[in-house]
């Protein structure tokens, strides 16, 4: 889960990490308000989760709350796009944010090193927008510090890292008590990156965070109530968004057959199988082991919330899954739902015969293989 910036310095502040004051607003007024609040001199920056922000025109400063909050208008509801993203995506609120004199702009994360199997903190002294283009063109620019994991950062290491980054002597007695807090944050909050660039130098000697992405591992989720309001703001699709709240393994894919399968593999499977069918598939969606009645109703209710959704395909392999309770979670749902779209079932495995004792005479139409089942219902929802 990614966070937004605002969210992400929240998360900073709580570490006494220093950021630059600000407000999220989802409109000219609330930008407005808060510019006036942060006494007039503001930057407003896009709250969207893809990188690139400044070079797309979502990152503008403002002298006066009026032309900032002019600008916040003209933002909300555009659709940014970047080299990183060029699909893009469309803005919903803009964050305040005190402007700050920036005299230098410097880049540090935290990432985990699949080979060195440890964190590692990155740091450079030419931050700001052009840092890929650094990493590509000199990457002994960008110094290293690998965390151990039994002591975590000692000083004397982030000194070494600021001398190795080339940071100016005097910025180093504030750099290492914020990158130790930063490592504390990405330990405790399950963190799978975190990301300060611009790092910046302001110009009275302030070292502050004047943005920050941090990106959360999802399977931490159930030991961090606090992302729980997090996570449904920061969600790219309302669809994920309550699949998450429901514990439901739920990707939205866009087109218009739902699928809903147990094991990744098989999900997987019947997607490629829609697809080669001629198909769009609307989602993916593992039931999960074992699944009960009442969770594969949930799941049949979430792909049917889709208003894209024309057909819907359920392809099950019995095993610790048992067949007649997917059955009975499919008739269950039909019976509280109006549903209008034609349902391809295909149920193997364990229980398979009493699912289908189950469903005759229902308007769930049955198929014996997994490329029957997905030709089937692209034909039924075409029709
Ligand atoms: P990104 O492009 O998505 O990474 O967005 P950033 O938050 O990093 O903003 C882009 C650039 O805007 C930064 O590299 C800074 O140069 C500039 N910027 C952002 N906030 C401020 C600010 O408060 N003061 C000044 N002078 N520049 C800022
Ligand atoms: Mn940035």
């Amino acid at each position: 889960m990614k966070l937004h910036e605002y969210q992400s310095k929240d998360l900073f502040s709580k570490f006494g990490v220093p950021v630059t004051p600000g407000e999220v607003a989802s409109d000219a007024e609330g930008a407005l308000r808060a510019a006036q609040a942060l006494g007039g001199k503001v930057v407003v920056k896009a709250q969207v989760l893809m990188g690139g922000r400044g070079k797309a025109g979502g990152v503008k400063l403002f002298d006066r709350p009026e032309d900032a909050a002019a600008f916040a208008g003209e933002l909300i509801g555009k659709r940014l796009t970047s080299v990183q993203n060029p699909t893009g995506m469309v803005v919903e609120k803009v964050l305040v944010a005190q402007q700050i004199e920036i005299a230098e702009e410097y880049y540090v994360s935290i990432l985990l090193d699949r080979a060195e199997q440890k964190l590692v903190v990155m740091c450079s002294k030419e931050g700001g927008m052009e840092i890929e283009e650094v990493a590509a063109r000199d990457p002994q620019a960008i110094a290293r510090l690998v965390v151990n994991p039994i002591w975590g950062v000692e000083d004397f290491e982030i000194r070494s890292l600021a001398r190795r980054a080339k940071l100016p002597t005097n910025v180093v007695r504030q750099f290492v008590p914020m990158v130790k807090s930063l490592v504390k944050a990405y330990i405790e909050s399950d963190a799978e990156l975190i990301e300060v660039n611009p790092f910046a130098l302001t110009t009275d000697g302030k070292l502050i965070a004047a943005d920050a992405k941090v990106s959360i591992d999802d399977n931490s989720q159930f030991r961090h109530p606090e992302f729980r309001e997090t996570a449904d703001d920061a969600a790219e699709n309302p669809l994920e968004a309550e699949a998450a709240r429901q514990g439901i393994a739920y990707v939205h894919l866009g087109g218009d057959i739902g699928i809903i399968g147990n094991g990744a593999g098989l999900v997987m499977c019947s997607i490629d199988e829609v697809s080669a069918a001629g198909g769009k598939p609307a989602n993916f969606l593992d039931v999960g082991g074992g699944a009960k009645a009442d969770r594969v109703e949930k799941c049949v209710r979430l792909v049917l919330s889709d208003p894209n959704v024309k057909g819907l395909l359920i392809n099950i392999f019995g095993g610790i899954t048992r067949g007649e309770e997917v059955a009975h979670g499919i008739l269950e749902a039909f019976e509280h739902l109006d549903v209008s779209i034609p349902v391809v079932a295909r149920i193997e495995g364990t229980g398979a015969q009493e699912a289908l004792n189950l469903l005759s005479g229902s308007k769930i139409v049955g198929a014996t293989t997994m490329q029957e089942a997905a030709q089937r219902i692209v034909a039924l929802a075409g029709a």
